[in-house]
């Protein structure tokens, strides 16, 4: 396998032909994904130390949309660092207010301490400039009904101090609902000093350093956020998934099913479900399900964490753009002459990452009329030599190219490029669904004769909810048609149809709210 992607042909369309196969996958390489997936949850709920981590989250059961407070939540994740005041009202709705804080990448790889210091400023410059702190205790919590205009962190020590739920989108391994050690970074996060420690800890000693009246009460992944918001807001929900800078699952599991608890452990006692965060972006790290082409590798190779997260690089924001870019470039390199652009390169494709997945997104919505999700009213009809203008201009825009460069060729070869990665990425991403499907009972492989099994199916003729948040799924134009192709295939389309897909959203915001509301009552329960 060569280390660089330069293609050798004669023959353009054989070049193109040659790209084509090596992203399409057939349906027996869907299932060979899906089944080594369900083998690895099967590892991860049976051991402690895989990849994909399996981690109980101390999360006993998902809303009905009844609940009420008032919250702080903090989020951070990949792309942005939020902190939000939710109001959850008890009929399926909530409200909420936010800030936004930009993550530099000194902060991403500095020292942990540094990075924790600026969330805690971050949450106290919200709540300075909020001046409505009272919200943050559920009101059948609060001590003191005149604390309306009251800065909580001036107030006097023995005041409650405010609970604020922590959405930390990273593998951590829960000890309880309110701790958990971080087990590794990724989304090219890499802050010094911060494996194995206590996310918690690290959050309340720098709230506490800087004598800010906030207690951290509830740690949660942003997939176990997702699954938990949908469920508040729709009433019900099984799986919780990303698809973002990064990806994964959360689902509900019975903790029978999680052997390596072992007999000890009081939540075995407990019985009943808990929240499985899976962390799927770390399936396969030996890549031997994983369709990986000499574009994979190469991005492998030169990213921050060679070797990890492998279905990650597959399927998620932080990597889409970053493979087309290798192969837009081997179609510039390729020999004995140019496929792309005359063979020059522009500066942002030279650079490493300097292809975003927001701009494959965008020349998608360029070819497909600028839909979100298909084409306007209209555009239908429009010929192709239009749509391939409209798509021209983004790549001579977006990738930083003279207009004389890029051909109407050019754009139609760049836009293949595109969608042949991303559609890769929605497939696979139906894989992790339909083994999530499969481990829960609500499906079987199809391959295996979902048909004469259906009457024993969980759930049978009911609807199954699932949870999505993240840029991809939300933006990039047919991301959930695709993904459902490929689950329609792996578990058939009578269960397929029945999975209703809807957008958690704030999810992060309003799963971390949940669990602030359900570490409170634990907490004050334990008082009386
Ligand atoms: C992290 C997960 C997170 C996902 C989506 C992955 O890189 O490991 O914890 O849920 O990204 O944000
Ligand atoms: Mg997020």
């Amino acid at each position: 396998m060569p280390t660089t992607s330069a293609l050798v042909a004669d023959n353009v369309d054989d070049i193109l032909s040659t790209i084509h196969d090596q992203f399409t996958l057939d349906s027996s390489t869907l299932f060979k994904i899906t089944k080594a997936f369900l083998r690895e949850v099967s590892d991860g709920l049976s051991n402690y130390g895989h990849a994909m981590a399996m981690i109980p989250t101390f999360v006993k059961g998902v809303p009905n949309g009844s609940e009420t407070g008032t919250f702080l939540a903090l989020d951070l994740g990949g792309t942005n660092l939020r902190v939000c005041e939710v109001t959850l009202h008890g009929d399926k709705t909530f409200s909420l207010r936010q800030q936004k804080f930009r993550v530099s990448e000194t902060l991403k790889t500095g020292e942990v301490t540094t990075l924790f210091d600026y969330l805690a400023d971050s949450v106290d410059a919200f709540l300075t400039e909020s001046g409505s702190p009272t919200t943050a205790v559920p009101p059948s919590l609060t001590p003191n009904p005149s604390r309306d205009m009251v800065n909580p962190l001036e107030e006097e020590e023995d005041s409650p101090a405010v609970p604020l739920g922590l959405t930390f989108s990273f593998p951590v391994e829960q000890m309880a609902l309110d701790s958990g050690i971080l087990l590794t970074w990724t989304k090219g996060f890499s802050a010094k000093n911060a494996i194995g420690k206590d996310i918690v800890k690290l959050l309340q000693n720098a709230f506490d350093r800087k004598h800010m009246h906030v207690n951290c009460v509830a740690l949660v992944n942003d997939t176990v956020g997702a699954l938990l918001s949908r469920a508040y807001t729709s009433g019900g929900c099984i799986l919780g998934a990303i698809f973002g800078t990064g990806t994964n699952g959360a689902y509900v599991e019975s903790v029978a099913n999680i052997k390596k608890f072992g007999d000890s452990n009081p939540a075995v006692a407990l019985g009943g479900d808990m929240i499985v965060n899976t962390e799927w972006g770390g399936f396969n790290n030996s890549r031997t399900a994983l369709p990986t082409t000499p574009y994979d590798n190469k991005l492998d190779r030169e990213s921050i964490n060679p070797r990890y997260q492998a279905f990650e690089k597959f399927i998620s924001g932080m990597y889409l753009g970053e493979i087309a870019r290798n192969v837009i470039l081997s179609l510039i390199d390729a020999a004995p002459r140019p496929v792309l652009f005359g063979g020059r390169a522009s500066d942002a494709l030279n650079k490493q990452w300097g292809l975003d997945t927001a701009v494959l997104s965008e020349i998608e919505e360029a070819w497909v009329g600028l839909g979100r999700f298909a084409p306007l009213p209209g555009k239908e009809d429009e010929d192709e030599g239009t749509r391939l203008e409209r798509v021209r201009g983004v790549v001579v825009q977006r990738l930083g190219f003279a207009d004389s460069d890029v051909s109407i060729k050019d754009a139609e070869i760049v836009r293949k490029v595109c969608s042949l990665v991303a559609d890769r990425a929605a497939w696979m991403s139906g894989c992790a669904i339909a083994a999530v499907l499969v481990q829960t009972g609500r499906a079987h492989l199809a391959e295996e004769g979902a048909s004469e099994n259906a009457a024993k199916l969980r759930d049978d003729g009911q609807r199954i909810g699932v949870g999505v948040d993240g840029s991809l799924v939300e933006f990039y134009p047919n991301f959930e048609t695709k993904m459902r192709e490929s689950l329609r295939i792996l578990v058939g389309p009578e269960v397929e149809s029945r999975v209703n897909i809807g957008m958690a959203k704030d999810g992060s915001g309003v799963g971390a709210a949940l669990c602030a509301l359900v570490a409170i009552k634990q907490q004050h329960s334990l008082q009386q």
